[in-house]
């Protein structure tokens, strides 16, 4: 996408004095602030576009060498001022100007205070866990059964999970397991490294788990990968991630399926396609082929007489199954003519009579493109 302006982007003139422009930005800032729009992509672009176009118009000195320069003047700035939106977030006690600002308006979105940490409960969700899964083409297309084995986190057993005896309040930050750094309405949260953002901490640490409530435990599970599985696959095991904390959930398996690729068969969507070599003889005269099929049968094919190398011949349902229908894709079969590199001093003087006969030229016509 192209860059936009930063005048349009905060919708002010080229003459806005700075007040216009501290207005211009709080408004677009406070509408798409990615506090208040957690995983929204476009409200974070906007967010970070009209910061850095703040930052820019804000400064007279960089604001004057974009007014003459326009973008390509911004690089002699530290970093440039591209995608670096850091520095406004520091300035942002000084663009809300004091009480009541932003806090107000976050107050009013969440019903106030949201954020923080309910009655220093510890309920915390397991963490997802992802295993890397390869497998064979023919694996994929029939569908397998595969036995895997991990690492995930339990509820530490000496313990149940409580970490030790003498639990009580993180004295670090006070239960809500957050530090907060710097001041103003836009402070940077981050977790507690006292309690691990669990918000307390216990006096006699467990001496199985350290404390930390959870032990380590290696896992076997049997999977089923279903028939069509494709490369890119993703399998969600629910609950079999690592063990959630006071009765939050497990965090899910996430296997990732990678499909090996075969030596013969090609796969496309729900097709296979093969290549077969077929001699001069048979491409000219025909005659039948025997194909290897992924069921590990043997189909056997009919050759036209005259055909030509690259011609492709369809086995209808010999493909791969639909992991939506179930319903089988079709084989492709790729002939390709075999020219003999080596000939027998026979095979050269039949070569060299067959030529006489089909009267070889020096001077064929250009073949034409048909589309
Ligand atoms: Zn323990
Ligand atoms: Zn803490």
């Amino acid at each position: 996408m192209a860059k936009r302006d930063y005048y349009e982007v905060l919708g002010v003139s080229k003459t806005a004095t700075e007040d216009e422009i501290k207005k211009a930005y709080r408004k677009i800032a406070l509408q798409n602030h990615p506090d208040t729009h957690p995983n929204d992509k476009d409200a974070e672009e906007r967010f970070k576009e009209a910061s850095e176009a703040y930052e820019v118009l804000s400064d007279p000195k960089k604001r004057s060498t974009y007014d003459q320069f326009g973008f390509s003047g911004m690089n002699g700035f530290q970093g440039g001022a591209a995608g670096n939106y850091s520095n406004v977030y520091r300035d942002f006690s000084d663009i809300f100007g004091g009480a009541g600002g932003f806090e107000d308006i976050f107050s009013s979105f969440f019903g106030g205070g949201s954020r923080r940490r309910q009655g220093g409960s510890t309920r915390m969700a397991g963490a997802t866990l992802s295993y890397n899964l390869t497998i064979d083409l023919k694996e994929a297309v029939f569908g397998c059964k595969k036995e895997i084995a991990f690492s995930h986190n339990v509820i530490c057993p000496s313990c149940h999970g409580q970490g030790g005896t003498g639990r009580h309040t993180c004295p670090s930050c006070g239960g809500t397991g957050r530090q907060v750094q710097g001041g103003g309405f836009f402070q940077i949260t981050s977790t507690c490294r006292t309690c691990g953002g669990t918000g307390s901490v216990v006096d006699n640490p467990c001496a199985s788990c350290h404390g930390t409530g959870f032990q380590s435990q290696s896992q076997k599970l049997a999977i089923n990968i279903p028939a069509g599985a494709f490369d890119g696959l993703q399998l969600s095991l629910r609950g079999k991630g690592d063990a959630g904390r006071d009765g939050g959930p497990d965090g899910d398996l996430i296997v990732n399926i990678s499909v090996r690729p075969d030596k013969y068969f090609k796969r496309e969507d729900d097709d296979l396609i093969i290549q077969m070599p077929i001699s001069i003889a048979k491409a000219t005269l025909g005659g039948s082929l025997n194909v290897p099929t992924i069921d590990g049968t043997t189909a056997v094919i009919n050759v036209d007489a005259g055909t030509q190398s690259g011609s492709m011949l369809r086995l209808k349902g010999k493909g791969v199954p639909s992991m939506r229908t179930g319903r089988r894709g079709d084989m492709y079969v790729r002939l390709v003519v075999n020219i003999p590199r080596r000939l027998s001093f026979k095979a050269k003087g039949l070569m060299k009579e067959l030529a006489a006969e089909l009267k070889e030229t020096d001077s064929p016509e250009p073949m034409e493109y048909n589309g």
